[in-house]
């Protein structure tokens, strides 16, 4: 009786290292809890007021400010991994993710608020596999910007505020879960203007974009145009793009033919996290 009681009150002492629970992280109320965190809403003056006056600057995939590649001259490699979310997709593409973990291919996997809430259980089991590193895909999986440009039919945040929102928030969405922040942002599409990925280095994430388009979220594409795509245009250094919230498309088959064959030529596989990066100033001219 008495072990009992003792074993009760440690169970009631020890709090469990991640929530179980996702209420109170799906993102309408995660904002709304923020918006009565005095140090959020502290920094959020302190950013809007910072950047009030900054032009938007350009608005694309490679802007100045975001990191396309791994500075090395070795043959080495990150696969990247987008789940976007809503619209865009709330699926979970558990083949490829166990391909992954059967072929020990560390990955890195850019995850939306959008997509924690509708897969909170499969999220915590990847943020607690150290083969993935979890980063930032944006709150509600909008384009960066600070004055409402679109990307891909996808409507971008209107302005600072919403532009602090999608990367602040998410980041401290995904620390509240996972106990890490995210160093790395990846807006939705890839779309950023210079002063959002300057807020995002403000914030201590820096914005990333990619080497090697896959090309998988071309509707219907066939594995072997993604492999193709992927194997012609790898360098030491690629960071590829893809993505594992459709189990339907093809990503996981053409990855299939990818890794092996980039292991025979001598590739290895690493996380973001795992390396330094920089811009192409091969593929970029400013
Ligand atoms: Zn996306």
């Amino acid at each position: 009786m008495k072990n009992n009681f003792i074993f009760f009150l440690f169970l009631g002492l020890v709090k469990p290292a991640f929530p179980q629970d996702p209420t109170g992280l799906k993102n309408a109320t995660f904002l709304e809890k923020l918006y009565k965190d005095k140090s959020y809403l502290e920094l959020k003056k302190k950013i809007v007021s910072e950047f009030a006056h900054i032009p938007a600057g350009q608005w694309g995939e490679f802007v100045r400010g975001v990191d396309e590649i791994i500075l090395t001259q070795k043959k080495v490699i990150a696969f990247t991994f987008d789940a976007c979310g809503g619209k865009n997709g709330n699926g979970y593409d558990k083949e490829l993710i166990d391909y992954l973990r059967h072929e020990k291919v560390p990955a890195t996997l850019f995850v939306s608020g959008k997509w924690i809430d509708s897969q909170f259980t499969v999220f915590l089991n990847l943020s607690r596999d150290s083969l993935f590193e979890i980063e930032n895909h944006g709150l509600n999986h909008r384009p960066c910007s600070i004055n409402g440009h679109s990307a891909y039919g996808i409507k971008g945040t209107s302005n600072i505020e919403e532009a602090f929102n999608e990367i602040e928030a998410n980041a401290r969405k995904i620390e509240a879960i996972t106990n890490r922040r995210p160093h790395f942002y990846r807006s939705a599409a890839t779309f950023i203007d210079e002063a959002c990925a300057s807020m995002a280095s403000r914030l201590g994430i820096t914005a990333v974009s990619y080497r090697v388009l896959s090309g998988d979220a071309i509707p219907f594409i066939p594995e072997a145009v993604i492999e193709a795509n992927v194997l012609k245009n790898i360098i030491p250094g690629a960071i590829v793009i893809m993505h594992f919230n459709h189990p339907e498309w093809n990503t996981k088959e053409a990855l299939q033919k990818i890794v092996p064959i980039l292991r025979q030529q001598g590739y290895i596989f690493v996380r973001l996290n795992d390396c330094e990066l920089t811009t192409d100033k091969y593929k970029i001219k400013r």
